[in-house]
């Protein structure tokens, strides 16, 4: 059996200033063809178990293009179409003498590029006129994703992560990889439905209600004829005409049972619409918590700035949080704050040319975007530099760009230059940072942190700092998303019908 693999993966949001080139893939993964490391990267997982199956089994892989770039806004028709057009041209090439049996695709699915508002749909449709109807054509998304029509009707399997944050994703990666091949193999008959949600949510799986639903995916999963359950959770600063959360099931050999699948799990996320977002508490509150806390001897308080988030695609160089504690130092003199990160380029070129020792004058953050506070301006001393830091997310590595820790008033800042959110400590501890000895840790994540930052933390704050991120929808100026939708409209569903499989 011949199975090619190939990729484009990134996170679009709209309304970011952060324009997304090919050099943005290639500062956080570009992978030519057989290029890609051992280790599997968040969209990645797919193709690392695609070499394992192809080790113990009879698959010829064929490897193409892997690529990722961290989330930012909307990316170049230039850097898309080249990505595209490698990949159709490995895929030529592949299928010059001889068919192919199956196409796995490392996406994420929230891409929008400048004249394609669907980018993984019209690839997914241009490898389908390619390979012909008898290829397999599965593909992995992250649930912070558009289902788009095309991507639905050209594809035969869909499986996107059931966890957020994204601790799945190796598992979500062998899902996609087993269905692939049971099918090409006539194992099984994967008919595969969506139900339409009509509403747009966000939904950390650390916590209740949303915890239990994805629990009931696993469970049900593991009934006879269910092959994969998934929920798109949407990705609500994408401004796509297909915004919005949808259920995706794949039943054995059943259209009828898939769509009942898709129906019964869309409905009840419905049902928990609006409480699955922790509380989050305003910079004022949060500092003022913090301090409090801090004062007795325990684990870290970790105050997660959960909008400034490099992984919803802003900058990630919002001062808001820090300048509050900033304004609350005097009182609280000798509490260890450690801020990880602030996306810097320029600051982080002058600290390098300065050196490590060094101190001097710099102005660093706030400088992308409104809303994220002001630059701020202190002598500092260059603790310590690092060309290529990084952290781990699970057994994948994040670059980090080249960083420096800068220390002034006692209280230390990362500043990195390939934008990053905040996955595991392992951000502290790669740039010398003793993470638990500190009292205060600021991240900016909105909940991938949570499994790495609850092992060494008993108190995480979620603060709603300025004004990065449209994070209320019904405020958001949408051009081509769906405005018949909830939250944006109170009841979408009609009674008694709830949403709709399409
Ligand atoms: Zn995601």
């Amino acid at each position: 059996m011949r199975i090619f693999v190939a990729g484009i993966a990134t996170e679009t949001n709209s309304f970011s200033p952060i324009f997304v080139g090919l050099d943005d893939f290639k500062a956080s993964l570009y992978a030519a063809p057989y290029q890609h490391p051992e280790t599997p990267t968040l969209c990645t997982a797919a193709l690392v178990d695609l070499r394992k199956r192809a080790n113990l089994e009879d698959i010829t892989l064929i490897e193409g293009t892997t690529c990722w770039a961290d989330p930012g806004g909307l990316v170049s028709k230039y850097c898309y179409e080249t990505l595209r057009d490698e990949i159709l041209n490995q895929i030529k090439n592949a299928i010059k003498h001889e068919p192919l049996d199956g196409v796995v695709l490392c996406l994420h699915g929230a891409m929008i590029a400048q004249g394609y508002d669907d980018p993984e749909g019209d690839l997914i449709e241009k490898i389908r006129e390619l390979v012909g109807d008898q290829t397999i054509i599965g593909a992995s998304l992250d649930p912070h994703s558009h289902l788009t029509a095309k991507r639905f009707e050209f594809a035969d399997l869909l499986c996107a992560f059931k966890e957020f944050p994204h601790t799945d994703f190796e598992q979500t990666g062998e899902k996609i990889v087993d269905l692939v091949i049971r099918t090409i193999k006539c194992e099984i008959n994967p008919q595969m439905a969506q139900f339409d949600c009509k509403m747009i949510d966000v939904f950390p799986s650390s916590h209740q209600p949303m915890r239990q639903f994805v629990d009931d995916m696993m469970a049900a999963e593991k009934q006879q004829g269910v092959l994969s359950l998934s929920l798109i959770h949407g990705f609500m600063a994408g401004d796509s005409p297909w915004m919005g959360t949808k259920m995706i099931a794949i039943y054995n050999g059943d259209m009828k049972l898939a769509e009942q699948f898709a129906r019964d799990f869309g409905e009840k996320i419905i049902d928990i619409r609006g409480q699955s977002m922790p509380k989050t508490v305003s910079e004022n509150i949060a500092t003022e918590t913090a301090f409090a806390l801090a004062t007795d001897n325990r684990t870290p308080i970790v105050i997660a700035d959960v909008w400034d988030n490099p992984g919803g695609g802003v900058a990630g160089d919002g001062t808001v949080i820090l300048q509050c504690l900033l304004d609350q130092l005097a009182t609280h003199k000798n509490t260890k704050i450690s801020v990880g990160t602030i996306w810097d380029p320029i600051a982080v070129q002058l600290c390098f040319k300065a050196g490590e020792d060094a101190l001097i004058p710099l102005r660093f953050g706030a400088k992308s975007a409104p809303f994220t506070g002001q630059p701020i301006d202190k002598i500092v001393r260059v603790k310590r530099l690092n060309s290529n830091a990084e952290q781990t997310f699970g057994k994948s590595f994040v670059p980090m760009g080249a960083s420096a820790l800068i220390e002034f008033d006692g209280v230390q800042v990362i500043l990195n230059s390939t934008r990053a959110q905040a996955f595991e400590p392992s951000l502290f501890e790669n740039m010398g940072i003793d993470p638990s000895s500190q009292d205060i840790l600021v991240i900016k994540s909105t909940n991938h942190f949570y499994a790495g930052f609850k092992e060494i933390s008993d108190q995480i704050i979620y603060c709603d700092a300025g004004k990065p991120y449209p994070n209320s929808p019904k405020e958001t100026n949408y051009k081509h998303a769906p405005k018949n939708i909830w939250p944006i409209i109170d009841n979408p569903w009609g009674e008694p019908e709830k949403g709709e499989n399409i």
